[in-house]
């Protein structure tokens, strides 16, 4: 394809597409070809948009009704719904996933700005009656400019995720995407102008992380940063709201476990282990990477998750195979890497490599892989590898089981498998997670479940009615009450 073939796609300030000056390529992971190419934005647009974000603030959304506020994130659900279909060949095109995957994103999506819609109507402050001359009370109001730095496994559930409750609290908001996968949310910013939002409000400037990431994380003018991506990149956003004294909500990598007990129903679990762990080719934060199993259903488990794993059809994520190609050549580089390490540390149980074969001979596949006999010693232990790869360790008690839970520095979500229902409460207050499935495991399911990491995963909560709550900030308003005698 030429140049002048590739759809382009300009950053979105203040409701007008800005000519680039320069450009990224988007590739197309299943072949590695390009078929877009996106704005290559630097620090003088995201100046532009954060300007543009506070001008909308002060002039207009502030002042908006929270009737009116609901309305709008109302209509954009809708918008997403009525675009399901396009929005998910865009997001597969730009991120490799299976098709039907990608419908589950859009409609999730969709479901953020529902359900901000309905929680911002409830959204109240507290009164606090601590004296008899005193009427103190809270307000929740919205910090203004948000900035939301997000990453390219799902860009469009993300983007949703972190601006639907900004939104609805009344922000406005500058959205960096991935410059591996920007095109949803290059679209998000044309819907939600169609749906009412004003211009200015949700501003959208693609580009390199060291450019335009590193820009929208220092600016003075943002008032809230809220980051989702590795934990290198979280520790240097970190440090860029530090500087300027602004809160940061962090969401980061995984190494998350499943926890199979011997009265667990194994039937029940294997499909959704496999899913945990193959969904997007393993590039899931929440992944359940690990499984860690007691012995006396380890044979038999692994047995039937290997038989699962060979049954995958892998393949272009637009001819809906059960797991697409990675995002790119440097993931699959990198997570080759980990399968080159770990087979030589463990028992490679299926997988291991990239599939042979003229049918993926240009994308960026691995196989799905299971690495048996894994232990604390060994890299892929510890490490996210962020590719379809699950590490299987054994243990004897459940003591052992949360010390091999707990033996990683991340800590997003587990998984429980037991029919012993003091089991299950057991280990959920004992981990040191996030969020814990018992006898499930869907950690993107649901945006009504808050969502953030404990230990190295994270700081901040997002999801649910606590993300909306982190949104605003809280103030205090105390009022004399006393009649002059
Ligand atoms: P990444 O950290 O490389 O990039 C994330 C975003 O940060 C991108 O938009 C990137 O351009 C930007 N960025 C890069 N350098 C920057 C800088 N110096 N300053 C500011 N921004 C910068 O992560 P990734 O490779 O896109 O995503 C994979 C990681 O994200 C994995 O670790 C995964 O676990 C994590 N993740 C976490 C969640 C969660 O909710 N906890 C969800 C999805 C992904």
């Amino acid at each position: 394809m030429s140049e002048a073939d590739l759809t382009e796609y300009t950053a979105v300030i203040a409701g007008k597409k800005v000519p680039a000056t320069a450009w990224i390529d988007v590739l197309d992971p299943s072949d590695g070809r390009p078929f877009a190419r996106v704005a290559r934005c630097g620090a003088a647009e995201v100046a532009d948009a954060v300007d543009a974000a506070r001008h909308t603030y002060e002039s207009a959304w502030r002042f908006a009704t929270v009737a009116e506020r609901s309305g709008v994130c109302r209509r954009i659900a809708a918008a997403i719904r009525a675009e399901r279909s396009e929005l998910a060949r865009l997001e597969t095109l730009d991120t490799g996933k299976p098709l039907s995957q990608s419908l589950v994103d859009a409609d999730v999506a969709a479901r953020y700005f529902e359900f901000y819609a309905g929680a911002v109507e409830a959204l109240g402050g507290e009164t606090i009656l601590h004296q008899a001359d005193r009427f103190a009370f809270t307000l929740r109001e919205p910090y203004g400019v948000c900035g939301h730095i997000i990453p390219w496994n799902y860009p469009l559930q993300i983007a949703a995720r972190t601006v639907a409750p900004a939104l609805a609290a009344g922000n406005c908001c500058v959205l960096k995407p991935a410059e591996d996968a920007p095109l949803t949310s290059l679209r998000l910013a044309d819907i939600v102008l169609e749906a009412g939002l004003p211009a200015g409000a949700l501003n959208v400037v693609p580009g390199y992380g060291e450019e335009a990431g590193a820009a929208l994380a220092a600016h003075p003018g943002v008032d809230r940063l809220a980051f989702t991506g590795s934990r290198e990149i979280g520790e240097a956003v970190m440090t860029a709201a530090a500087r300027n004294i602004v809160p940061v909500t962090l969401e980061l990598g995984g190494k998350s476990p499943h926890i199979v007990l011997p009265d667990a129903d194994t039937a029940r679990a294997v499909p959704l282990i496999v899913d945990s762990i193959t969904e997007h080719a393993g590039q899931n934060c929440s992944a359940g990477s690990r499984l860690l199993v007691h012995r006396s259903v380890h044979g038999e488990l692994v047995a039937a998750l290997t038989q699962a794993f060979r049954a995958l059809r892998v393949g272009p994520g637009i001819g809906d195979p059960d797991m697409g190609p990675l995002i790119s050549a440097k993931q699959r580089d990198r997570v080759l890497g980990y399968l080159a390490e770990g087979s030589r540390d463990a028992v490679v149980r299926t997988g291991g490599k990239a599939p042979g074969g003229a049918a993926h001979a240009r994308g960026f596949y691995v196989e799905p892989t299971i690495l048996d006999h894994v232990t604390p010693e060994h890299r892929v232990f510890h490490e996210e590898i962020f590719g379809p790869v699950l590490c299987v360790s054994v243990f004897d008690t459940l003591d052992e089981a949360v010390g091999l839970a707990e033996n990683t520095t991340y800590g997003l979500a587990a998984g429980v498998w037991t029919s012993d229902v003091t089991t299950a409460h057991w280990l959920a207050q004992r981990l040191r997670v996030g969020q814990v499935f018992v006898n499930n495991y869907s950690a993107a399911g649901g945006v009504e479940l808050p969502f953030g990491g404990y230990k190295r995963s994270g700081i901040g909560v997002e999801k649910g009615l606590e993300a909306l709550r982190e949104y605003t900030r809280c103030k205090t308003v105390a009022i004399h009450t006393q009649l002059p005698s």
